[in-house]
């Protein structure tokens, strides 16, 4: 038995002898340091909790670890900051609150389902009604503010409420890895452990993060196990599929295969039309149909920058003191496009440049690297679509390229942005990028 275990059957032998009070007040806040030959040493964070522990449980300390280990041991106090979460907080003792780790605004309820994301809906229906028994693992991918994370929050609201008992932890895969390197220079892996894999459902948020780190692998792999073994649910999303993501252990790649894989597209314009009535709603805000259709028009990349779009909207309707007219709107949605038009063909190139860190000169010179050839592309796309140049005007903005070699470029790129959520999720961020340098 690790200590973090043993210390967890004590806590639980003495709950009905010393009350919840008390032992919220010493024992929660005290964790059990080392078991040697013949001494128990506790960490407690005060010298006060310390000296109230000896004079009124000294005995019944003694008592129930000579139960618990089978020999009799002294009882010897440090007293330390306790850096490390206490047991009560990390969930093992007592279930987790579930308000306090998930974000209880995401529910399955709320989620607007449609063509391109009526699987992973499904999907999470099914593991939110049986958790660990439908898929496991469920595995969502999709590119950025597609809706991930509400349908994977929207999960472990959906079991929690069902299940009190269960402890569900939602994690983004950066705290994992946080808590992972923690542990590794405190030495607390019982505590670390216990953490993930001691939980009814794992949530872990954007896992292609975990890319490269060979320890957090190696170490997820073994909760991932674990987890498994007792059937407990794992819901992990990530922008890629898991064979996609560079420099992930094929082992741990293939688990994550062995669920159930879903994905979310991009929202068609009815599914944002729908998303935006739900937002309307959540803000309390009144838009007739027309308006609707206006924004959702307007925004054709993914959730987050409709619901965006939309905030942004109201908060200039507020600050101007105007109506929610489709006239209104039309302008300041009108005010946003014509913006992109106003940069310069320079300013796009250097932008484009600074994003993929290669160099203007190679970028309009004649060298065909793979390197240079998506950036390229990319801003003849950019160049055609925003602001409207002509083939020839940016062939010749392009280093004096030849009208039918931008048409191709232009046309190639435009079927890989829709195909391609890497190459999407780069575009977006240029263009989010080039509108800051307008606003
Ligand atoms: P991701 O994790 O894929 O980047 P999020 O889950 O954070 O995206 O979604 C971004 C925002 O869009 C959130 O506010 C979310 O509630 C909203 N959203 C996304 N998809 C939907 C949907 N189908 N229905 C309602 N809201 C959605
Ligand atoms: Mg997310």
């Amino acid at each position: 038995m690790d200590n973090l275990r043993l210390w967890h059957k004590f806590l639980e032998t003495i709950k009905p002898m010393v009350g919840p009070d008390n032992l919220k007040a010493y024992f929660i806040k005290t964790i059990l340091k080392s078991v040697n030959e013949n001494t128990v040493t506790l960490n407690t964070s005060s010298a006060f909790i310390k000296e109230s522990m000896e004079q009124k449980y000294q005995t019944l300390i003694e008592a129930t670890f000579e139960k618990l280990l089978g020999k009799k041991v002294q009882i010897e106090f440090i007293v330390k900051q306790i850096k490390d979460q206490i047991p009560e907080e990390n969930g093992f003792f007592k279930p987790q609150t579930q308000a306090s780790i998930l974000n209880q605004k995401y529910t399955l309820e709320n989620f607007v389902v449609g063509p391109t994301n009526n699987v992973a809906y499904a999907a999470a229906q099914a593991v939110a009604a049986s958790p660990g028994a439908s898929y496991n693992p469920l595995f969502i991918y999709g590119g950025t503010g597609v809706g991930k994370t509400h349908l994977m929050l929207a999960i472990g609201n959906a079991i929690a409420k069902k299940h009190a008992d269960f402890k569900v932890n939602y994690c983004s895969s950066e705290k994992f890895t946080n808590d992972y390197v923690e542990a590794l220079q405190t030495k607390q892996f019982g505590l670390f452990r216990n953490r993930y894999r001691g939980t009814n459902v794992l949530l872990v948020d954007d896992i292609q993060f975990f890319s490269g780190r060979e320890g957090t692998q190696e170490e997820f792999f073994h909760t991932f196990n674990e987890l498994s073994s007792k059937n407990s649910q794992i819901v992990i999303t990530s922008d890629r599929p898991p064979y996609e993501i560079a420099k992930m252990e094929g082992r741990l790649a293939s688990r994550f295969a062995g669920g159930l894989m879903v994905d979310i597209q991009t929202p068609d314009f009815d599914t944002r039309v729908a998303i935006l009535k739900n937002k309307c709603k959540e803000h309390n805000y009144f838009l007739e149909e027309a308006c609707l259709n206006l924004i959702a028009a307007s925004v054709e990349t993914n959730a987050r920058d409709l619901e965006g779009r939309f905030i942004q909207i109201i908060q200039s309707l507020k600050t101007k003191g105007e109506e929610p007219t489709v006239e209104n709107i039309r302008k300041l949605l009108g005010k946003k496009q014509e913006s992109l038009k106003n940069l310069s063909p320079k300013q796009v190139i250097s932008l484009f440049c600074d994003y993929f860190s290669v160099k203007q000169a190679d970028l309009i010179g004649p060298k065909r690297q793979k390197g240079l050839v998506l950036p390229r592309h990319l801003i003849m796309h950019f160049l055609s679509e925003e602001l409207n140049l002509t083939v020839e005007k940016i062939g010749e903005i392009l280093g004096g390229r030849d009208h039918t070699t931008v048409m191709h470029g232009r046309d190639k790129i435009k079927k890989l942005i829709l195909s391609n959520r890497e190459i999407q999720k780069n575009y977006i961020e240029i263009k989010n990028n080039l509108s800051t340098l307008i606003s």
